[in-house]
C-alpha cells in the first residue's frame, strides 16, 4: 500500500527533513502561522485593524491560535478588498460566489499566480494516492474559465506527463461510457451523484478510481458506484476558501490527509467557538499558511467535520479530516425534530437505481410536506414506492409523520437536472412563500 503522497507535499513545503513526525510537522505550522500573522498585519488594512489587540509576537504555535478572533464569510464579503495583501495588479484570478445572505451580496476570493500554483501542486500531489503516468484521467468538473477546478486539475497533471482532459457539463450516462471507452479513460473526477449514473453504463474494470468531490458523499453512494463498476472510490475535500484544494483520501480511506503546509484546521464548538479536542464532530475553522493575496486567519467554513493527527494505517504521518459531512444546514420540522439533507442523503442513496433527487418542503392545505423529484436508472422499476420506504426509515421523518406534523407530498421522476448544476445539495425550504 501506498503511503499517502501528501507526505511528501508537506514536508517538502515546510521544509521538514526525514525522519519527521506530526508533532514537528505542527512546530513548522506553528513558525508558518507567525509569517502569515506578521505578513497579514503589515500587508492589509483589514488585518492591521482586526488583529490590534493582539501581541502576534506571541503567536507561534497552534495551541496559541485559539486566541485570536474567529472571522466569516460575511467579513469576507464586507471587507475582502481590504483584506488584500498585494496589489491589484498581482491578482491572478478572483473566485466570486454568489451567497444567499440578507444583502445577497457576493463572496470574492482573490489569488496570485503563487496561491494558484500551490493548488496545482497540491493537485498534482493528491492524485497521485490513486493515479499515475499510466492512467488517462477524464475531469467532470468546469474548466471552461482559466484556473477553475477542472482548468487547473487539468493543467497540473498535464504539467506532470499524466494524461487528463475535461467534459462539461456531462452527457448522458450512456453516452458518456461509451466516450469513456472509446478514449480508453481510466480513472475519472466528478461529483458524487455524476458518477454515480455513469457506473452503471461501465463494464468492470475499465475504469479502476474514482474522485469524488464538490459535495457530500454518502457511504451507500460510494459502495454502489464501487460494486456496480468495480472502481475504488476516493474522496476530495476542498472549497474556493481553502483554494480549492483541501485534502484528498489515500488508499487505506480513512479520511482526508490535507494539505498541512498551506492549512490550519481548528474544529471548534459552533454555538460557542470552543476548539473541540481531537476526534469530536463540530465546525471545521481554516488558516490559511503562504497564502499571497489573501490570507484567511479563523475562518468558519460552516462544514462539519473531525481530525485525526495520529498516524494513518497507511503509515502517512499527515494529518486528516474524517466524517465529513459539509455544511449541515438544519431544517426544524417541529421543536426537537431537525432534517438536514446529509440525513435524507444518507438513506436515500440506497435505494438501488436511484441516481440524485432534489427535495423540497413547503406548506400544502396548512400541513407542513416533504416532496422529492428524482432521476432514476431507466432499467429500474418505477422507484416512488421504494423512496417512500426509505424515507419511513429516517427516525426524524417518522416521528414527524407519525405526529401528524408533516405529510409525504409527491415522489415524482423527472427527465433530467439541469446538467450543469453544481449548487451543492440543500433542500429547497418553501415553508415561509
Ligand atoms: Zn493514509
Amino acid at each position: 500500500m501506498l503511503t499517502t503522497t501528501l507526505d511528501g507535499f508537506n514536508a517538502h513545503n515546510l521544509g521538514l527533513v526525514d525522519p519527521w513526525d506530526q508533532t514537528l510537522l505542527q512546530a513548522a505550522q506553528g513558525q508558518a502561522l507567525a509569517q502569515t500573522l506578521a505578513y497579514a498585519r503589515t500587508h492589509s488594512p483589514w488585518y492591521g485593524q482586526h488583529l490590534a489587540a493582539i501581541d502576534t509576537q506571541k503567536i507561534n504555535s497552534l495551541q496559541d491560535l485559539a486566541q485570536l478572533p474567529l472571522m466569516d464569510s460575511q467579513d469576507v464579503i464586507d471587507h475582502g478588498p481590504q483584506m488584500l495583501c498585494v496589489s491589484q495588479s498581482k491578482i491572478k484570478r478572483v473566485m466570486t460566489l454568489h451567497t444567499s445572505g440578507s444583502t445577497g451580496a457576493p463572496k470574492r476570493l482573490y489569488f496570485t499566480d503563487h496561491d494558484l500554483q500551490r493548488t496545482k501542486d497540491f493537485f498534482f500531489q493528491g492524485m497521485g494516492n490513486l493515479v499515475d503516468n499510466s492512467d488517462r484521467v477524464l475531469a467532470l468538473l468546469p474548466f471552461d474559465q482559466p484556473d477553475n477546478t477542472g482548468d487547473l486539475l487539468i493543467g497540473s497533471l498535464n504539467a506532470h506527463s499524466i494524461f487528463c482532459a475535461g467534459l462539461w457539463p456531462p452527457i448522458s450516462p450512456p453516452d458518456l461510457a461509451t466516450f469513456i471507452i472509446k478514449e480508453n479513460f481510466t480513472a475519472v473526477v466528478g461529483l458524487p451523484q455524476h458518477l454515480l449514473s455513469l457506473a452503471e453504463f461501465l463494464p468492470p474494470g475499465q475504469v479502476q478510481t474514482m474522485l469524488l468531490c464538490s459535495d457530500y458523499a454518502p457511504q451507500a453512494l460510494r459502495q454502489r458506484i464501487e460494486q456496480t463498476c468495480g472502481c475504488r472510490t476516493f474522496l476530495h475535500y476542498g472549497t474556493t476558501e481553502t483554494g480549492l484544494g483541501g485534502g484528498v483520501e489515500c488508499q487505506a480511506h480513512a479520511g482526508c490527509h490535507w494539505r498541512q503546509a498551506d492549512l490550519i484546521i481548528e474544529i471548534i464548538d459552533a454555538h460557542s467557538g470552543q476548539v473541540l479536542p481531537e476526534g469530536q464532530l463540530g465546525e471545521m475553522v481554516i488558516t490559511t499558511l503562504n497564502r499571497e493575496a489573501m490570507p484567511l486567519i479563523r475562518y468558519r467554513t460552516g462544514d462539519t467535520a473531525a481530525l485525526a493527527t495520529a498516524p494513518c494505517s497507511c503509515g502517512g504521518y499527515t494529518a486528516r479530516i474524517v466524517n465529513i459531512a459539509g455544511r449541515q444546514k438544519i431544517y426544524t420540522l417541529a421543536p426537537g425534530l431537525n432534517l438536514t439533507s446529509q440525513l435524507l442523503d444518507d438513506t436515500i442513496f440506497s435505494v438501488p437505481g436511484l441516481w440524485d433527487y432534489r427535495a423540497t418542503l413547503d406548506c400544502h392545505q396548512g400541513q407542513q410536506r416533504l416532496s422529492l423529484d428524482f432521476l432514476a436508472s431507466p432499467t429500474n422499476q418505477p422507484l416512488s414506492q421504494d423512496l417512500g420506504h426509505a424515507l419511513q426509515q429516517i427516525p426524524v421523518l417518522v416521528q414527524a409523520l407519525n405526529s401528524g406534523q408533516l405529510i409525504l407530498g409527491p415522489l415524482g421522476q423527472v427527465p433530467a437536472f439541469d446538467p450543469s448544476h453544481t449548487i451543492k445539495r440543500t433542500i429547497n425550504d418553501q415553508r415561509g412563500a
